[in-house]
């Protein structure tokens, strides 16, 4: 496997995102010193199932879908994460994406290894029915390896609450007992927590604030870029403009809008909702989606899928902050132009750690059949978020890095001490 630095020099930019957390594992695991057979154990997920299964289409025919469950480490504990459902969603990514998981539980100490989910199919072309039949059926498929003690499921790119009650009906039947703890994200009704449906972005925005009064500056009309409208940029947009910022772009795979005075955000989520698409005004329309990310904003934030910053537009970025509420966004050489460019990524692992955060309060309440305010909720996400941007912050400036670098040594010291505490490896 190549070194970050080795994969620099070279022509060819790895866009895979299973060597990608591979190179940022030995990137950080180098600097800490760590032992070899540590980086080894870390470098590949425990178990991965792929999973084919049948379903009854609405047209009477009968297709066949494809799943994965990727379960990357579980020395502290069950493995967490979601399931997304994507036309393009391979198994390489959902390893990666577990393996994501395993560093983001670990920054903001949870009790959690990582996992990961994905089912190839594209839920635009699908009836409500058949989504839910697609539920069921990749639920019964890998139902034997997930449980509230092994591995907890929860949303990912175009999941959602109800997908997540059709998985918990489905396991709670196979195992005859009601079993909420076995998947985070339900609807309320069914042992859902508050607060969880805008904890990713909620999440982020916590770690923009704190950035911000670590630059000794006010999101007071300060400019913001949002690439992704789904649950994370959609709930951002709102918040941030709740503390005062000037949301004036956003985009999603349908198109993009801009308007360097600010967007009028209600317009733009009834847009949204009633026509699907986000182009509606040429004034205000980008001509390339991508060219958002270019935008002379304050705070630019990643919220869609893996590899759109790269070494190709890095250089371009003018935003000072980016902070990734979407997962893998940013690759190793764009980080790298990032940084000596004085730009602050506040990484996936650290800005949409607020999603499991709050999945972590939901199976805790789960697991005591006792319910907390939506307050009490916010209140200890804030206290997790702001607690672990000041622990990374503080160890980028130790070690003169950036701060992904950072996040990636937390949680390799905690994986390190939890597996030779366990007997996998040597002291
Ligand atoms: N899919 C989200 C993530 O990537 C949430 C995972 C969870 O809540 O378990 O962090």
């Amino acid at each position: 496997m190549a070194t970050v630095q080795e994969l620099q020099a070279s022509d060819v930019e790895i866009l895979n995102p299973y060597e990608i957390v591979q190179s940022q594992i030995e990137n950080a695991a180098a600097i800490l010193g760590l032992k070899r057979d540590i980086v080894e154990i870390l470098k590949k997920p425990k178990r991965v199932l792929c999973v084919s299964f049948p379903v009854k289409m609405d047209d009477g025919t009968v297709r066949v879908f494809e799943g994965f469950r990727s379960q990357h480490n579980d020395a502290i504990g069950p493995t967490k994460g979601g399931i997304r459902f994507h036309p393009d969603v391979t198994l390489d990514e959902v390893k990666a994406l577990s393996m994501w998981m395993t560093f983001k539980c670990g920054v903001v100490s949870l009790p959690y290894g990582g996992g990961k989910g994905g089912v190839i199919c594209d839920p635009h072309t699908l009836s409500k029915g058949e989504i839910e039949r697609i539920s069921r059926g990749f639920m019964e498929a890998i139902a034997d390896i997930v449980g509230p003690d092994k591995d907890i499921p929860a949303p990912d790119v175009y999941t959602n609450p109800q997908i997540m009650g059709w998985m918990m009906d489905t396991f709670s039947r196979i195992k005859g007992s009601f079993n909420p703890g076995v998947i985070t994200g339900k609807p309320l009704i069914v042992g859902g927590s508050k607060g969880r449906n805008e904890a990713t972005a909620r999440g982020c925005v916590f770690t923009i604030m704190e950035a911000i009064k670590d630059a000794g500056k006010s999101l007071q009309n300060a400019t913001v870029a949002i690439q992704g409208f789904g649950n994370a940029g959609r709930i951002a947009a709102d918040l941030l403009a709740a503390e005062g910022c000037k949301i004036v772009a956003v985009s999603d795979s349908t198109g993009g809008l801009y308007n360097p005075d600010g967007l009028e955000l209600d317009t733009v989520k009834k847009l949204k909702d009633t026509t699907g698409i986000l182009s509606y005004d040429s004034r205000y329309h980008l001509q390339r989606p991508e060219e958002l990310l270019e935008l002379d904003v304050d705070i630019l934030i990643p919220a869609a899928l893996e590899n759109v910053i790269t070494r190709k537009n890095a250089h371009k970025v003018k935003a000072r902050i980016v902070a990734e509420a979407a997962n893998g966004p940013t690759t190793p050489e764009a980080d790298k132009i990032l940084h000596q460019n004085g730009v602050l990524v506040i990484p996936d692992i650290l800005a949409n750690a607020g999603g499991v955060t709050v999945s972590y309060f939901e199976w805790v309440q789960n697991l005591m059949n006792y319910y907390w305010s939506e307050a009490e909720v916010n209140q200890k996400l804030c206290d997790v978020m702001v607690q672990s941007y000041w622990a990374v912050r503080s160890l980028a400036q130790e070690y003169k890095c950036d701060f992904r670098t950072a996040a990636y040594m937390i949680s390799l010291k905690r994986l390190a001490e939890a597996m030779k505490a366990r007997g996998w490896v040597n002291e």
